[in-house]
Formats: C-alpha cells, structure tokens, sequence
C-alpha cells in the first residue's frame, strides 16, 4: 500500500503506526531462540514477563560503568548511582499518576508490598471486631498476609465470592462491606480468570463505609493504563518482572498520609535519621520503608522497562492482548466441547490470561506435550487455590500473553493441544 500523503499534508507521526508485535519481538533476544529445537512460543507472561536488550542494557551499564552503593557515597559513581536510582521514582509515579514520587515505595515485588502494608498497617490498626473484605479470586499473595494479620490482631477476614462467569459477586460487596470494614484488598485483573474488576465501584463502595482499599496490580499495571488517582485506591501493589523488568523489584504506591502514619516493616540501614542507644527516628517517606542496600541494578532496569512500555503505549499493549485473548478463546472453543475455559467469555472483559482444561487430560500432560512443541504454558492451581475449588478442579492449563506474542503462536498451541489431546485421549480409547 502506498503511504504516501496525497494532499502533501505531513505523514502521521511515529506514536500512531500501528503496533506490530512482529517487530517488538526483534528487541528481546530470547524470542529468537529455539526450544527442543523449535521456535520457542512463550505463553507463561503472567507468570514473568521476556527482557528487552533495553532493560538488560541498562543493568549491564551500572554494573560495568558506575556500580556503586546509593546515597551515602560523596564520591562521582556513587551520587550518578543514585540519581539512575532515585530518578526510577518518577518514572513510576508518571507511570500510575500518583501525586508524589515520595508515595512509591520500592520493594521486591507485590507480595513484598502487599506484605509490608499487611504489617506497618494492618498490625498497628486492625483490632477485634475488624473486618478484612477479599475475594476468592485473589493470589495467595494477597490471601495469606491477611489470614497472618487477622490471627495477630483478631480482626475477621470475609470473602467475595464469584460468579459462574468468573466475576465478582458484586451485590456481595454491599452485603459484606459494613463500618467494621476497615480494608478491602483486591485485585485489578485475575491471574487465573482473567478478569478485570471494576475498581472504581468497589472504591467508591468501600468509601461509603470509610474502608481502605488495597489493589493488587501485579496483573494490571504492566497490561493496562493504571491511574492511581482516578481509581482512588489508598494502597497499590505490582512486579517489575510482569512488566519487562527484572526480578527483585516491584512497587508498593500508597498515599502520602497512610504511608507517614503506618511504622516502618524492617529496620536497618537507610530507613533512619538519627540511631541512638535509647532509641532511633526514622527518615523521610519514601526511605522509611526501604532498608538495606536496595536492589539497585534492578530498580535501574525497571526503569528501563518503564520507558521501553512507554515507547510502546500501555493502550496498545492492551489492545494487543484484548485481541489475542479473544482469538486464543476462539480458537480453544474451536478445539471441541471437553474444552472448559474458566473466566468471563467476552474478551473485553478480561486481561491477556486464558486458563483451560481439555477433557480429562491432566493439566500438567498438557503443559509437559506442548513443551515438545517449545510452547510454554502454565500447569497447576495458579497461586490461587480457593479459584480452583470454586470451580471443582485441582488445575488449569493457563496460556497468558504479552504484547509480543502473536496469532501464530496461539495457532502453535492449539495445534499442539490437539496432539497432546490425541496422545491421552485416543491411546486411552
Ligand atoms: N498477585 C497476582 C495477581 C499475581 O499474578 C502474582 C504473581 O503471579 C502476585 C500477586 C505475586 O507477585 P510476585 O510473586 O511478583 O510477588
């Protein structure tokens, strides 16, 4: 097709060429390779996510050029270390729109943070008589840590629970929610279901009987436009790793007023102003949280990570993923009625992330035959135990997908889950 304008008006600039994952993909060096000498198709995104030579590059940099420890050095390394690492801070908070960058808060990943609020405010505000509202599609990650804060102080945990479609039982929400609500922690998208949840309501539910409202973003934010102030959350958790980024770091935004009234989790070195041997003061936000010598290489290649998605657009990512979820549930409908696909049916209404059974073969034969293939996918509970005995099943099969992944591939796994099917099934008959 000829792209040159006719009327002699400028051509579009770069943001509004169409995204092709075919040429993303040349920017991660592992999607070149080959796995049990096939193209290797990996569908485990939400379980961690392929590095982009960007985020390696940038890694690779501190530790060859200016690897230094951060903020105590008065020497040229040291201060250019902390600058890469202190300036990751703005990325992110452009990144959610918070308001400050002191409400970002570094950790090693959204269990860390998750954990971290659980502690410096769940253990010093929860009493007896409090109520935990969550629901039975979170990850055990944002289960456990309030079973944990529950038995310390007393306070109750209740469930939401879910529909036949894999969405939450929202009339639940104001049976559940009364003022001994003090938290609602919640997810932003399934890591099993794919569903994303209306956040907005719950908050502003959650607000009618003055609960705080902690999101699980580990699925959101690296799919997704998230913007803290419009969804109103107090609390918000996610990984570098699910979003291009290295292992090791992920971000816990919470409001500057939660953050200044809630202790510090771990003690340490960094996390204080003054130590004397009576007793010690504790620095400013966002550094009261962070003790020790932080992950800085990692926080300098979540940076990377973060420019990289940006280059991209979020809401490209997102129609990418919207588009090869609606074709991979196609395409498994396709596949025959034994195929059972757990979460919502439209598209529209769920994140990259497709969990399924075919017929009675065990999820984990899938996932072993179509790794002959050099298909990646996902077998077992997900994290997520009480999702799998909603919907009576010990395990799913989940193929989850990000920007670079492409329609072939899903036409790899469905080929491959045909085979797999025939090995089990036909040689059983
Ligand atoms: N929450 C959800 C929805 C997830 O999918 C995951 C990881 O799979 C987590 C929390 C935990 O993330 P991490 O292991 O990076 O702390």
């Amino acid at each position: 097709m000829d792209r040159t304008p006719a009327s002699g008006l400028l051509p579009k600039p770069p943001a509004e060429v169409a995204f092709s994952a075919a040429r993303v993909r040349a920017d991660f060096p592992i999607l070149g390779t080959t796995e049990r000498g096939k193209p290797l198709v990996y569908l485990d995104n939400a379980a961690t996510t392929q590095k982009p030579t960007a985020v390696l590059d940038a890694m690779r940099g501190y530790f060859e050029e200016y690897c230094a420890n951060i903020h105590r050095g008065a020497y040229a390394m040291s201060a250019k270390a902390t600058d890469a690492y202190e300036g990751v801070r703005e990325k992110v908070r452009r990144l959610i729109n918070a308001r400050r960058t002191d409400e970002i808060v570094y950790v090693r990943g959204t269990t860390e943070a998750i954990n971290l609020v659980s502690h410096s405010w769940g253990l010093k505000y929860l009493k007896p008589g409090d109520e935990i509202l969550i629901t039975e599609m979170e990850h055990h990650s944002n289960i456990v840590p309030w079973q944990i804060a529950a038995q310390r102080t007393g306070a109750t945990l209740r469930w939401v629970g879910l529909r036949d479609d894999g969405t939450l039982e929202l009339e639940a929400f104001d049976r559940l929610l009364t003022p001994r609500t003090k938290l609602v922690a919640v997810t932003q998208c399934s890591n099993v279901l794919g569903t994303i949840n209306p956040i907005v309501e719950i908050v502003q539910r959650a607000r009618r009987v003055g609960a705080l409202v902690l999101v699980d973003a580990a699925q959101s934010v690296p799919n997704m436009p998230v913007d803290v102030q419009l969804l109103g959350c107090d609390f918000l958790a996610f990984s570098g790793h699910k979003m291009c980024g290295p292992t090791g770091v992920g971000i816990l935004y919470a409001r500057r007023e939660l953050l200044d009234a809630m202790d510090p989790w771990l003690g340490g070195g960094d996390m204080i102003r003054e130590v004397r041997m009576e007793g010690s003061t504790w620095n400013e936000l966002p550094w009261k949280f962070e003790a020790g010598t932080p992950a800085i290489a990692e926080v300098i290649g979540l940076g990377a990570a973060i420019d990289y998605l940006a280059g991209i657009g979020i809401a490209r990512i997102r129609n990418h993923e919207q588009g090869l979820a609606a074709y991979a549930l196609e395409r498994l409908r396709g596949l025959g009625p034994d195929v059972r696909i757990f979460g919502p049916r439209l598209a529209c209404h769920r994140g990259g992330v497709v969990a399924f059974t075919v017929g009675d073969v065990h999820p984990h034969d899938l996932a072993t035959i179509v790794d002959q293939d050099g298909v990646c996918v996902r077998a077992g509970h997900h994290c997520a135990q009480p999702i799998m005995r909603r919907f009576g099943v010990a395990a799913t099969a989940r193929a989850s997908f990000y920007f670079y992944n492409t329609e072939e591939e899903v036409d790899v796994l469905i080929d491959s889950l045909r085979r797999a099917r025939e090995f089990f099934q036909g040689g059983a008959r």
